[in-house]
Parts: C-alpha cells; sequence; structure tokens
C-alpha cells in the first residue's frame, strides 16, 4: 500500500492522498510537505473534493515548497476542483497574489461539474480522473473522484472464450467486434459524504477511498452532519464488489478498538471485502479482509 498511496487522514485536521502511479495528490489539507518532503516534485496533479479547511490547508505550503525548495522547479501544478466552491475561490485568489511575485512555475486552476473527466498522461496506459457528485457542502456540489485505466476486454459474447481462440475471432469477425474498451476504477476517493446510495460510481473498483467518521448510523444521525459511517463504508463495498476498501476521516473521537468492532458489526451485515484497512493520520492499518 505505502508504495502506492500516501497520505493522511484524521477527520477535521487534515486528510490527503498522494497515489503515486498517477502522480496526482487528492485534496490537500495539511502535512503533505512533510510527509512527501522531496516527493512534492513528483506531484503532477491536484484534485480538490470541496473547500473545507481540513481538505485544503497544505496547498499554500505545498506552492510555496514547489517554488523554493531544491527539486525540479519548472513541473506545472494543475489543480482541478469543484465549480462554484467559494472557499476554495478564496484560497485561488490568495494563492494568485503569490503567482504575480514570480512563481517558476505554472500553476493553473481548473473547475469541474460532476462527469467531467481529466486525462493522466503520465501512465503506462491511458489513464483519467472522472469527477462525480457527492453529498457533503450545502449550496455548492462536492465532487469525488475516480482514477480511471483504459482497458480491453472480450465482449460479454466472447467472454468464455479460450486465449487461443481470441487471435481467429479478431481475423474472421475484426477487433471491434471481439473487444471493447472500458475503463477499469483503480481507486475511487468520495472526499467528504454521506454514505453514498448508488453503487455505480464504485463498481468493481480496485480500492475504495471511503469516508467513514463515525462508527454506525445511529451515530452519524445524532451529529447532524453530512459524513459517512463505517457501516455503511462496508455495504458500499460489497454492492459495488470492491476489492480492497480503505476507511479514511476517521474522527479521534473513537479509540482502535471502537473501531474494530464497528467494523466487525459491519462485516456481520454486509460480509468482509477481500481485502480492508483504515488510514489514521499518516498509518495504513490493514485489518482483516475475505482474502486473508
Ligand atoms: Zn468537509
Ligand atoms: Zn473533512
Amino acid at each position: 500500500m505505502q508504495n502506492v498511496l500516501v497520505g493522511y487522514s484524521k477527520a477535521l485536521y487534515a486528510t490527503w492522498f498522494y497515489y503515486k502511479p498517477a502522480r496526482l495528490l487528492l485534496d490537500a489539507g495539511e502535512g503533505i510537505v512533510h510527509v512527501l518532503g522531496k516527493r512534492i516534485f513528483g506531484i503532477r496533479k491536484v484534485f480538490l473534493s470541496h473547500g473545507h479547511e481540513d481538505h485544503i490547508a497544505g496547498l499554500p505550503s505545498l506552492v510555496n515548497l514547489r517554488n523554493l525548495s531544491n527539486g525540479d522547479r519548472e513541473i506545472p501544478i494543475e489543480v482541478h476542483h469543484p465549480a462554484g466552491d467559494p472557499f476554495i475561490r478564496y484560497l485561488k485568489e490568495y494563492l494568485g497574489k503569490k503567482q504575480d511575485q514570480r512563481l517558476r512555475y505554472s500553476l493553473s486552476w481548473h473547475p469541474l461539474e460532476a462527469g467531467d473527466t481529466v486525462p493522466v498522461e503520465i501512465a503506462r496506459r491511458p489513464v483519467r480522473v472522472a469527477a462525480f457528485p457527492v453529498a457533503h457542502t450545502r449550496g455548492w456540489q462536492s465532487l469525488g473522484y475516480r482514477v480511471e485505466e483504459q482497458r480491453q476486454v472480450l465482449r460479454p459474447e466472447f467472454a468464455e472464450a479460450e486465449p487461443r481462440e481470441v487471435g481467429a475471432l479478431i481475423a474472421e469477425r475484426g477487433r471491434a467486434a471481439v473487444v471493447e474498451e472500458v475503463w477499469h476504477p483503480l481507486l475511487v476517493y468520495t472526499g467528504d459524504c454521506t454514505p453514498p446510495e448508488d453503487p455505480a460510481p464504485f463498481r468493481g473498483a480496485d480500492v475504495l477511498l471511503v469516508d467513514s467518521t463515525f462508527l454506525d448510523a445511529d451515530e452519524l444521525e445524532e451529529s447532524r452532519q453530512r459524513h459517512g459511517h463505517i457501516d455503511a463504508s462496508l455495504r458500499l463495498a460489497a454492492e459495488a464488489g470492491v476489492r480492497h476498501l480503505v476507511l479514511v476521516h476517521l474522527s479521534n473521537r473513537h479509540g482502535k478498538r471502537e473501531v474494530l468492532e464497528a467494523v466487525d458489526r459491519a462485516a456481520e451485515r454486509h460480509g468482509r471485502p477481500p481485502r480492508l484497512g483504515y488510514f489514521y493520520e499518516d498509518r495504513y492499518v490493514p485489518l482483516r479482509g475475505a482474502a486473508d
């Protein structure tokens, strides 16, 4: 996990994840420069889910250190963000002043709507980030992000074909009749949100990072906040056939034992995903999954 995904997550404090294979940063809470050090020069694109402090407060330090510390200071940074989020607009104005004072690289801002996609050039196969709507902020749209890789798969009618038959089928019918291109979700990140009702954006994800601030529906209801909970996260993983569920944005009101008990209760109701774990601060803590 640590060689693919580095991050920090604790509700109210900070949340961000650096996904190394695509060199992108999902959210930008405090602590990025401290944890990543020189690796900040790897970051090409930043995707902000919404403008709450715990998801954006690390961006000014990142922008500053990329300008001043030793490394490749020419690499541009693109910041993709939900259109219409007023807090991100203030941040952009603030960092715009900085930009006027001669940043050595290009810092650009790209408003997104749900359904928009952004290509990621760095990867071996075509990869893109797709934005989808989540319920968290009131009055403007928060976004979750799906990192997808383009793959060629056999069309359903040929799914049972033996590998050695495939060449002959293509020769006979043409490639397009036998093979189709799909966008496979490598990693899906919800940002902050109430439990998603539609499993479609999460279907078949290799890794899902999902808001699990609270233990269960009762605790969420009591809080009157717009966040997720552990029970709903396991339910979503089961409904969507997620391979590796990572609970994030955990509240520090809960000790490890309470988290483990909530996971066990949820697993009794919904089953365990093949792989399972959670982020607490900058640590990924693996838990027993169905495949272990
Ligand atoms: Zn928030
Ligand atoms: Zn948050």
